[in-house]
């Protein structure tokens, strides 16, 4: 049994069980390290497999400058390819299993390597969902039996969560922290709690932007724009979800949901009804994107005729003044007020009111549109949110997004519901975050660190939040709230409680 801290260097051999997507990754990476990596699948077959992608993993990095050819040749040398999985632990200091999702498959291999592996070896699992507890509960020495849960492509993604269950001894969680860091990543060092920190912020929020699609909040295109540019994330939440898998995200948020109920995690119907139909993502070729063909550009914008006058409705703070300048600058006739020969009527449009208030108020509300600016840093304009009231008329929305192309702007087009599509989809995690803090689970510090590292996340979602101002974000949260009913938008009470002290997460 592990007693002691095991320092990096004394982790000379490591054993990878299933070379699929993540194993064969992980075995790269600790080959890499200059450690002994015994490489283990079912059969030859999947053993072919498994290393042909460890090689075109390292070919690549040859071709691309970043390693040797010596240097490729003397990693794979040290790797042991083998289908006998008790002779081929039988040495490891550390086990990684990533074979795939399934409870009883874990534990029939650890049953396994309980009779294989020396008393004093480190049992690791690479599962994403499974109760890492349970896996340990069924073990001789569950102290010895901790999570090390990678990011894909693991040679590349700087995470790992090094997670703990009841049982395991502080010695393991922190021999493992530390081999993490000397693989060059960054260990967060968390309990046996369903999701970890990433995929319980990631999958929700990625079954949010499901919903606001099918309740025709937007188009898919604009959701993903949305926080894409909006928020500054990589990718947008539905080519998110095509690349993770449909099916894969649904299995996290029912495991979630299994574990902390609430509407949050209730996996949407649209969600699961792309699942029955087996539209996966990008791995069946079809999940809400099409991968098999190029899809044709339905519709050109900019070819919507643009209105001749359009009224700004100006605010005391200035802020929709610059636009008004461009909308002349452009060579559009602008008034302060509609008149009848006005096409379309522009208001400021705020996440914590409804547009369609503004829009009764001047009048012309079948031609009004609310526009609503994401700060894109030092004062500057970034994704402009085009918000409409279901009230308008049908072609308003074209004319909106008409006069957006002509004036260059980045814009998506909302309805007019609270929170709009980029503060209704980051509000929401910012929340699960405070939660996360709030039950004693993980730091800002962690939390932020996670989403970093985990998904490219320029910001952590905590500092994001302090950016927004918890103020801000509690009154708009409320609105998301009061407009739907549903509880999970409810500020968690230590978020209302920060906002009232005016205390800061990530000072
Ligand atoms: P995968 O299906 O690509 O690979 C699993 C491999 O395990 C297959 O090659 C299979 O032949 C092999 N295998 C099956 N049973 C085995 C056994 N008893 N002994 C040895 N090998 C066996 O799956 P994956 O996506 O690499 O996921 C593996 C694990 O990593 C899962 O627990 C998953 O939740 C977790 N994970 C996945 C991702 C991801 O992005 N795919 C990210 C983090 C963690």
């Amino acid at each position: 049994m592990t007693s002691s801290v095991i320092q990096p260097a004394d982790i000379r051999e490591v054993a990878v069980i299933g070379l699929g997507l993540m194993g064969s990754g992980i075995a790269e990476l600790v080959g890499r390290s200059g450690r002994r990596v015994v490489a283990i699948e079912i059969n030859q077959t999947f053993l072919d497999q498994g290393m042909a992608r460890l090689r075109a993993s390292l070919d690549k990095a040859v071709s691309r400058g970043k390693l040797t050819d010596t240097s490729r040749d003397e990693i794979l040398a040290r790797i042991r390819p083998t289908d006998d999985i008790p002779a081929g632990v039988a040495g490891a200091d550390l086990v990684i299993e990533a074979i795939p999702e399934r409870m009883e498959l874990k534990r029939t291999l650890f049953d396994q390597l309980d009779e294989a592996c020396r008393a004093d070896a480190i049992l690791a699992t690479n599962t994403s969902s499974l109760s890492i507890t349970e896996i340990a509960g069924g073990t001789r020495y569950p102290p010895r039996v901790a999570g090390l849960h990678f990011f894909n492509p693991a040679p590349v993604m700087k995470l790992v969560e090094v997670i703990s269950t009841v049982l395991t001894s502080p010695e393991t969680a922190e021999t493992l922290a530390l081999l993490s860091r000397d693989l060059r990543k960054t260990p967060v060092q968390v309990s046996d709690r369903a999701g970890f920190i990433v995929n319980a912020l990631l999958v929700p929020y990625l079954n949010h932007a499901v919903r606001l699609l099918e309740t025709a909040q937007a188009t898919r295109e604009d959701i993903d724009k949305a926080a894409n540019l909006g928020l500054g994330l990589p990718m947008g939440p539905l080519t998110l979800l095509d690349l993770i898998g449909l099916d894969t995200s649904l299995a996290v948020l029912e495991v979630l949901q299994a574990e902390f109920g609430g509407t949050r995690y209730a996996p949407a119907p649209l969600l699961r009804r792309l699942c029955d139909a087996r539209l996966f993502g990008r791995k069946s070729g079809r999940g809400f994107y099409d991968y098999r063909h190029s899809t044709p550009v339905a519709h050109d914008p900019a070819s919507a005729p643009l209105p001749a006058e359009v009224a700004v409705i100006r605010e005391p703070d200035g802020r929709l003044d610059e636009l008004a300048r461009d909308i002349a600058a452009a060579g559009i006739s602008v008034v302060p007020q509609p008149s009848p020969e006005t096409g379309l009527v522009i208001v400021a449009a705020d996440p914590e009111h409804r547009v369609l208030d503004a829009a009764l108020t001047v009048g012309h509300s079948a031609d009004v549109v609310g526009i609503h600016f994401i700060d894109a840093g030092d004062g500057k304009r970034g994704l402009a949110e085009l918000v409409l009231p279901d009230v308008t008329a049908a072609g308003t929305a074209a004319k909106a997004t008409a006069l957006a192309v002509k004036l260059s702007l980045d814009a998506v087009t909302s309805r007019d519901r609270p929170g709009f599509l980029t503060e209704a989809l980051a509000y929401a995690q910012f929340n699960d975050a405070v939660r996360m803090f709030q039950d004693g689970y993980a730091s800002p510090a962690d939390i932020d660190t996670a989403m970093m590292l985990g998904c490219g996340y320029p910001r952590g979602p905590l500092q994001m939040l302090d950016d927004a101002g918890p103020a801000r974000v509690v009154s708009v949260l409320e609105a998301m709230h009061a407009a739907t009913g549903d509880q999970a938008f409810t500020p968690v009470p230590l978020l209302a409680e920060y906002a009232t002290a005016g205390i800061r997460f990530r000072s």
